[in-house]
């Protein structure tokens, strides 16, 4: 809280700031020297000089502060770049003639450097932000626009001006520029949306065959017994789609909740692999494929969880009796364990997956064969289960695959 100031105070530190004392002894002595009587000046000159020193060493108050000219005033430019190559966002200063002033860092690593005092219009060639930045010079307020930028690499930005109330060496106005790149945000939104449309159509086709059936069963073939069975078979199908496919979806948002929690449980991934591979047999039986499981003698333990590792390898070895069914064998090999890391390969003799698609096929719903996948109960949601999974496990997923010689699934912890 700010102290009330008597009017004695405001008087000394007046004549203590502007050094009125040293006037008014001066003036003192002078008169003095006129009129002859030296010891009376040198005596007045003296009494008010230790006045004005006492006065000061009793008001306990700091002293005033003083007005030297701080860096800013003196080299504004200097600063301000200094400041400006210390964050990460794009940042450009035009002077009210659009002539650039200065760039940051991150603006020259993004668009390439600007030479000083060069026209803004010479680097930056979208109309918008020159017309948004002429405006902003004009009026003194503050506009904002969205650009992309596709060259060096394709970005959204939300481009900023101001004017910045700080003086330059020649006592000009500022214009800040900056540049907040939102491209990450864009992407994010497009996948949630991609998702939301996958998800909706993923789900549609079912329901409407369903709803096509009941409207048959109600209509024409209401007394056809043969048609009944048939097509209740047909109806039980999708409805068992639809709940796998809710069963996958939920799975995954289960997994987004608890992605930043680190599983904490000790594994041993011999006796779950055989598990798994038990747990398969029936459909490896009924695909006529052979599962192989070779594991080595010590015990290879990994942190982690439970069920969700089961469901990763349940996943990768259903997907090799399945995709790779016509290479007839799939082997499932565990290696590490001691010092040396952990690592599960499922590999495959199938008609593998064209390099095209491989960085793909862990995206929500990307299927390098829609159809092949649908008849094979497949949702498109495997792979990216898996690789939530072993994020949240820190352990990553490799895939080799060639065309018509398989493909080799490796889980690395
Ligand atoms: P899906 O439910 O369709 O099986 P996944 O996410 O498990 O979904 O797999 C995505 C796609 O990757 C599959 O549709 C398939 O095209 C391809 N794929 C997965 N595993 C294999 C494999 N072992 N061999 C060939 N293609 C595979």
């Amino acid at each position: 809280m700010e102290e009330k100031k008597t009017v004695w105070q405001h008087l000394i530190d007046r004549a203590w700031s502007e050094k009125w004392y040293i006037g008014i002894s001066a003036a003192a002595a002078c008169t003095a020297i006129v009129l002859g009587v030296h010891a009376v000046a040198v005596l007045l000159f003296w009494l008010v000089w230790m006045a004005a020193l006492l006065s000061r060493s009793a008001d306990p108050r700091p002293p005033l502060p003083v007005a030297v000219p701080t860096p800013i005033e003196t080299d504004n430019l200097g600063v301000l770049a200094s400041v400006f190559n210390a964050l990460d966002t794009p940042i450009i200063v035009v002077a009210a003639d659009e002539t650039v002033l200065l760039q940051n860092q991150a603006a020259e690593k993004a668009f390439g450097t600007i030479p000083a005092n060069s026209d803004l219009s010479a680097r930056v060639r979208s109309p918008g932000i020159l017309d948004m930045v002429r405006e902003t010079i004009g009026t003194g307020k503050a506009n904002q626009i969205e650009h992309s930028e596709r060259f060096p690499s394709e970005a959204v930005y939300i481009v900023r001006v101001a004017a910045a109330e700080i003086r330059s060496p020649a006592d000009r106005r500022l214009y800040v520029l900056s540049y907040r790149d939102i491209s990450q945000a864009r992407r994010i939104d497009r996948m949630r949306s991609d998702f939301v449309a996958n998800a909706s159509h993923e789900l549609r086709t079912p329901l409407a065959s369903l709803r096509g059936f009941i409207e048959t069963l109600q209509g024409p073939a209401r007394n056809d017994a043969r048609a009944h069975e048939k097509f209740l078979g047909i109806m039980h199908e999708q409805a068992t789609r639809m709940s796998r496919l809710v069963d996958d979806l939920l799975s995954l948002s289960r997994l987004e909740l608890k992605s930043h929690i680190a599983p904490d449980e000790a594994i041993d991934l011999g006796p779950l692999l055989a598990h798994v591979r038990d747990t398969l047999a029936p459909l490896a039986e009924d695909l006529d494929v052979e599962v192989t499981l070779i594991v080595p003698e010590q015990p290879v333990v990994v942190q982690g969880d439970r069920d969700e590792l089961t469901e990763v390898f349940e996943n990768l070895i259903e997907n090799a009796c399945k995709y790779g069914q016509e290479g007839k064998k799939v082997e499932v090999v565990l290696s590490g364990g001691g010092d040396q890391p952990a690592e599960v390969s499922v590999r495959d003799h199938g008609p593998g997956i064209p390099a095209e698609h491989v960085p793909r096929i862990t995206e929500r719903f990307y299927r390098v064969n829609v159809e092949a996948s649908r008849s094979k109960k497949g949702t498109g949601l495997g792979l990216a289960i898996v690789k939530h999974i072993l994020t949240r496990h820190r352990a990553r997923l490799l895939v080799q695959s060639e065309v018509g010689k398989g493909t080799v699934f490796t889980v690395r912890f």
